[in-house]
């Protein structure tokens, strides 16, 4: 949205370069933020929906999954 510094008429459309009523250079209206990112607290509960199983699938990789891996993180 923007908004003309010279009469305060918005403009939804953010193409629009100049005020159609004066002219003037319209600025960028500040955007109101997302309400959902507004301090919407992380909820913890989620971590222990997470499976605790021991990493023995990894294992079954055999060497090339660690090469890979040490690999990545060389470079
Ligand atoms: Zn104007």
């Amino acid at each position: 949205m923007k908004i003309c510094p010279r009469c305060q008429k918005t403009y939804s459309d953010d193409n629009l370069n100049f005020c159609l009523e004066d002219g003037s250079v319209l600025t960028q209206a500040a955007a109101e933020p997302p309400p959902t990112m507004i301090n919407q607290a992380m909820p913890t509960q989620q971590q222990q929906t997470m499976p605790s199983q021991p990493s023995s699938t990894a294992v079954e990789h055999g060497p090339a999954a660690v090469f890979d891996a040490a690999a990545g993180q060389e470079i």
